[in-house]
């Protein structure tokens, strides 16, 4: 029985590098400085998931390059998302500095969708194609922000669904109040989206800011039902796009630059030691309790679950000290 959970544990968590293609305006940059070091020679793609980055050797699962497109970046994802159509609770992050591509890797541009809703395209015809099981899913989407939990599907006035408790039921996370959508095709989910996003800016003035310094997590709970043997499959899909990894620039600032800062450090650094605990051969305590994200997550960072983490980078010259931060917190996870 032990050997069994060993290997469970070893073969579940996967951390991919995904780096994202230079924008005109950064390549123009390098192009123009004479100091920056050459591209070919600083970041080197060798076998598979093995990379040197400014003479630094890192080993993922894999390392998606500048050339890789959504689709095949979904590909490695996909079996995780669909079993959790078989009762895993899973994990997808992405996790890097702020403009590294996260957003781009699990929402996406309207015309090349992420991770997000690629997965629940996918669910919507594994489940279409089951003429043994039915399937409901429900979606919720929130917000962690400052360490508080902020719900995204309100219809109500603002302020609304804001500050949400979190409480353990039987071994599942229950977020007190937080709203839940049954969905059944993918313009539902694009509707969702809509109006977490519409939520989300009504609260804020800064969208852009706001959004880089809070994590959004969106979950989504599988139901199955067997309508041969009525067994039932309870199964969630939770996919977060991390707040901005970057350290705080200005050493001098305070009151609530400083607190967001403190918060996101607090929560990416507890993330990273709950992985890591997952991750070792005897995972022994597990420290949800030290943010609200781990501990949001509790149920589905099991060492039965699925953990897939991306570590996005911007591979400007000028970015290479973050990006080597992210590629060492990612190499912690695994
Ligand atoms: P983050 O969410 O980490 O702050 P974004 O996803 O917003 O970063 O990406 C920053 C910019 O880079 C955006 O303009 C985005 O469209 C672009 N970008 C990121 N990843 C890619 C990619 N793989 N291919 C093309 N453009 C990308
Ligand atoms: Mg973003």
């Amino acid at each position: 029985k032990l050997n069994e959970h060993i290997v469970t544990l070893q073969g579940n968590i996967r951390v991919f590098c995904r780096l994202r293609p230079l924008s005109k305006k950064e390549e123009e940059e390098v192009e123009n400085d004479p100091e920056a070091p050459s591209m070919e020679k600083s970041i080197q793609h060798l076998d598979d998931g093995k990379m040197l980055f400014h003479g630094a050797m890192y080993e993922y699962d894999h390392v998606f390059t500048p050339n890789t497109n959504q689709s095949e970046v979904f590909n490695e994802v996909q079996s995780a998302v669909s079993s959790s159509m078989e009762g895993y609770r899973v994990c997808i992050f992405a996790y890097g500095q702020t403009g590294s591509g996260k957003t781009h890797t699990m929402e996406g541009p309207r015309r090349d969708r992420g991770v997000n809703f690629r997965a629940l395209e996918e669910m919507f015809e594994i489940a279409k194609s089951d003429n043994v099981k039915t399937y409901t899913f429900r979606v919720s989407v929130l917000e962690v922000y400052n360490e508080t939990v902020c719900d995204l599907l309100t219809q109500g006035k603002a302020g609304e669904g804001t500050d949400l408790a979190i409480r353990m039921r039987k071994d599942q996370v229950f977020v007190e109040g937080l709203t839940e959508c049954e969905v059944e095709s993918t313009d539902d989910v694009e509707e969702l989206m809509q109006l977490a996003s519409s939520n989300r800016s009504t609260a804020s003035n800064n969208v852009n800011e706001h959004s880089s310094r809070s994590h959004l997590v969106l979950s989504v709970k599988v139901g199955g039902t067997n309508k041969s043997n009525g067994t039932v499959i309870n199964g969630k899909l939770n996919l977060i796009d991390l707040a901005g990894s970057e350290r705080l620039k200005n050493t001098s600032a305070s009151g609530q630059r400083l607190k967001e800062a403190q918060n996101i450090n607090k929560s990416l650094s507890a993330l990273g030691d709950v992985v890591n605990a997952l991750g070792k051969e005897k995972a022994g305590h597990v420290p949800y309790r030290n943010s609200k994200l781990t501990f949001l997550l509790q149920d589905s960072l099991r060492s039965s679950a699925k953990v897939l983490m991306f570590v996005n980078i911007n591979p400007a010259p000028k970015s290479a000290g973050e990006s080597i931060c992210s590629l060492n917190f990612a190499a912690r996870c695994r």
